[in-house]
């Protein structure tokens, strides 16, 4: 049985100018190296088992019935600098599908070849980022973080030039849509508001049923926004390109390119190599989510009637973000404490947490998972410096007797969102460098483990582990 994907397209029925049709380019000779039968399940999609066959398909070889496929156009912010035009230089979407439960997804295979928006990319992308983010994006899913997902990575049997011969490869991207703050900038920055409306409207619909106009698309945002960068930050997640054209509209992650979870907690971490200021650094996050987010507001204003008084909703309504991030970050740190009030004392028990791991060079995953155990003061041993520990634990210890839960409900409570395994930097690149002798043993070990983030087993205490110095991950690269 050939591969069947219900297809019911509908950003390719919007006006010509939302994009550009576009087939994948063939490449010469496709080979599979995952294909993520569960997710094919859960978006109503038949895959058939001859792999041979979903190489091809996975590869854009061969465009499966129903398919329109296309290239978007985009604009954005990219390190503050604005980009007129950019676009699906190395992604086709070849169509949307709607899963068994009515929820649609777009299908889009990155890495398919030129398109119009390439500029002077090659429209390809070689192994490495494939293997990093189709671990990294299941993991963020198994975690609980909204994030697009990856459905299937197949190698091209092509070469990829970068800083040398790389394999080729394609990544097939599921999204809830890839409506980025960027749609909304390259029509507004048209003057298009014929576009922006349609834009706005097909953007309700999708992902904000029952939400009205620009204010209220803006808020629903807002809000979306908040609540994922507070998720990532309690996972110790820094995304490393937050450029405008990387943030959704749906609320979900996207563009696993220097993406990397920290190790020891340093609110300054960056690993991108490309991030010379530390705009996007850990800590920086929110902040820089308010400022995307004040471009989003700005690419909305010709949709309001009033401009200067949308301009004083508007600004009211961004500036409102640091409460609502706040707010959302307070409820990730609590729960990761666990507790259950919402008591400001609990913030600043948290912050002081967190102060305390900075000075004592403390892992993040380990420490709050050893809080996690039945033996807390295990969490010593996620610090070089562990003294500064021990008063912290006595405190917290006295919080959680008013919070009044037993034990085995603390520590279940607690191991269901301080994972016990996440897709360290150095285990990521060690699946890169063995994917690339083509060796995917760790990269399919690795995503195995990933799956079941929340439970201990023996047989993943090598995953759990920090990095040696020898193994630290220094620096994380953009490689498309
Ligand atoms: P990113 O840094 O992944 O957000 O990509 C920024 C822009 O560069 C997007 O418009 C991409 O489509 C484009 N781009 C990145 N890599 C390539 C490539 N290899 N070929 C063509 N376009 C690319
Ligand atoms: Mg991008
Ligand atoms: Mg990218």
């Amino acid at each position: 049985m050939p591969a069947a994907f219900p297809f019911d397209n509908t950003y390719a029925a919007l006006p010509d100018r939302f994009f550009t049709r576009q087939s994948p380019k063939p490449v010469a000779d496709p080979a599979l190296i995952a294909v993520n039968r569960p997710l094919a399940e859960r978006l109503g999609i038949t895959l058939g088992d001859n792999d041979a066959e979903l190489a091809q398909l996975f590869a854009g070889n061969v465009v499966p019935m129903g398919a329109a496929p296309l290239a978007q156009v985009y604009a954005g912010h990219q390190f503050g600098g604005w980009s007129p035009q950019l676009g699906d230089g190395r992604a086709v979407m070849l169509g949307e599908v709607v899963a068994p439960d009515g929820a649609r997804f777009d299908i889009q295979l990155k890495g398919a070849g030129q398109t119009p928006y390439s500029r002077r990319g090659d429209g390809r992308a070689w192994l490495g980022p494939v293997i990093r983010e189709y671990i990294v994006s299941e993991a963020m899913a198994a975690l609980g973080i909204p994030t697009t997902r990856a459905l299937a990575a197949v190698t091209t049997g092509e070469v990829v030039l970068r800083e040398g011969r790389m394999p080729g490869a394609v990544l097939t991207r599921v999204a809830a849509s890839h409506i980025r703050v960027g749609t909304f900038q390259f029509f507004a920055a048209r003057q298009d508001t014929d576009a922006l409306q349609d834009l706005l409207d097909h953007t309700l619909a999708r992902h904000y049923p029952g939400v009205e106009g620009p204010s209220g698309l803006l808020d629903a945002v807002l809000q979306a926004q908040a609540e994922l960068v507070a998720k990532w930050m309690g996972v110790g997640f820094i995304h490393g390109v937050m450029n405008t054209d990387n943030m959704t509209l749906s609320g979900e992650t996207i563009d696993y390119g220097p993406c990397a979870f920290m190790d020891t907690y340093d609110a300054n971490k960056v690993f991108s190599s490309i991030d010379q200021f530390g705009r996007y650094a850990y800590a920086q996050q929110p902040q820089i989510a308010a400022w995307n987010l004040a471009q989003l507001a700005t690419a909305l204003l010709p949709l309001m009637p009033d401009r200067d008084a949308a301009i004083e909703e508007f600004t009211e309504a961004v500036n409102g973000f640091a409460a609502r991030f706040d707010a959302a970050w307070h409820g990730v740190l609590r729960a990761k404490l666990g507790l259950t009030g919402d008591d400001e004392a609990d913030a600043r028990l948290a912050f002081d947490l967190l102060n305390r791991m900075a000075q004592g060079e403390a892992d993040f995953t380990q420490t709050f998972r050893a809080l996690s155990s039945p033996d807390p003061e295990s969490a010593a041993a996620a610090f070089k410096a562990p003294a500064a520990l021990m008063p912290w634990l006595e405190a917290w210890r006295a919080r959680l007797v008013q919070e009044g839960l037993p034990e085995d409900a603390r520590i279940a409570k607690m191991q269901a969102v301080n994972p016990a395994v996440i897709p360290r930097n150095h285990r990521v690149e060690e699946a890169i460098q063995a994917s690339i002798t083509g060796d995917f043993a760790p990269f399919n070990r690795l995503n195995a483990a990933l799956r079941d983030p929340f439970t201990d087993r023996p047989e993943i205490a090598d995953l759990q582990r920090a990095p040696e110095p020898t193994e630290e991950v220094l620096q994380t690269f953009c490689g498309t």
